[in-house]
């Protein structure tokens, strides 16, 4: 097994061991592992449709246009209850690592810097002193409450505290919030390491960046597609990561999905098609 999927493999089975050692007696471990898994499943969805098919395809690329109130919904619903992320300071560090990929100015990783390295990165960035994330929306009302200074400390004390209440144990509550967050960490690896250092993966494109592409189902399914980086720096205003027929795509599943509701739509830059293998059958906006 690839390094990266036992260290998922890892992620996940800290997590069961987690919720089944410190579940209260009122739940004892096999339902507490069942809750600790099912949190850990609606905290991945949710995380996978907000920052890979909202923030990162929807809006740092402008690839895909969200019906407002879906948008806003799942804004609030991940932010409070699930991983929280500050959209317009997501979208101005991804669009740095777009515009400096492994190079200075790019906040995640430059080239040789290892896993112990990147993973310290991705708690205290390269400082970041360009502002590229000056779009409208984000001065709407319901982004700038989800990117108020206050809101990161306040969504500790809704998503921690929500566990807390639902099963009146805090210690455990703190163990499986801990856990589904070293998956998260996990996923964010995925794609600011082993995506990004030429050893792993493929490439399909020999640009000048350390960007590979990984596609076994699980890494791909955990991030919704974000691993397939080689592709996606090479053509990043496309709405979907697979260049060919061939390549898993569950966050391009996702999006069609979401389409034949009728909640988001692809812009025309993020539908053009760079070669014959690619296709999107996504409704234009
Ligand atoms: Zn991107």
């Amino acid at each position: 097994m690839k390094i990266y999927n036992l260290v998922g493999v890892a992620a996940i089975a800290l997590q069961l061991l987690l919720s089944a050692t410190l579940a209260p007696d009122s739940l004892g471990p096999w339902w507490g592992m069942t809750v600790g898994s099912v949190y850990l499943l609606l905290l991945w969805f949710s995380g996978g449709l907000y920052i890979s098919n909202i923030l990162h395809m929807g809006i740092s690329h402008r690839a895909l246009v969200y019906k407002p109130w879906f948008l806003n919904t799942v804004m609030f619903v991940n932010n409070i209850f699930f991983l929280y992320v500050d959209p317009k300071r997501w979208t101005n560090l991804h669009r740095l690592h777009h515009k400096y990929s492994d190079r200075t100015g790019d906040p995640h990783k430059v080239t040789g810097d290892g896993f112990w390295k990147t993973l310290y990165l991705c708690f205290n960035l390269y400082p970041v002193t360009e502002d590229v994330a000056k779009d409208d929306i984000f001065k709407t009302w319901s982004f700038r409450v989800n990117s108020h200074p206050m809101a990161k400390h306040l969504v500790f004390v809704t998503s921690f505290g929500t566990l807390w209440l639902l099963f009146g144990d805090p210690v455990f509550a703190i163990g499986i919030w801990f856990g589904a967050r070293m998956f998260a960490l996990w996923v964010n690896m995925i794609q600011n390491y082993w995506c990004h250092d030429r050893r792993f993966g493929t490439r399909r494109y020999d640009d000048a960046n350390d960007s590979t592409n990984i596609g076994e189902w699980f890494p791909v399914a955990a991030t919704f597609s974000a691993c397939w980086q080689n592709n996606h720096h090479h053509h990043p205003h496309l709405l979907r990561n697979t260049h060919d027929p061939s390549e898993f795509d569950f966050g391009y599943m996702t999006v069609r999905f979401l389409n034949s509701l009728g909640l988001v739509k692809a812009t025309r830059t993020g539908s053009i098609l760079p070669g014959n293998s690619v296709t999107t059958d996504i409704t234009l906006d």
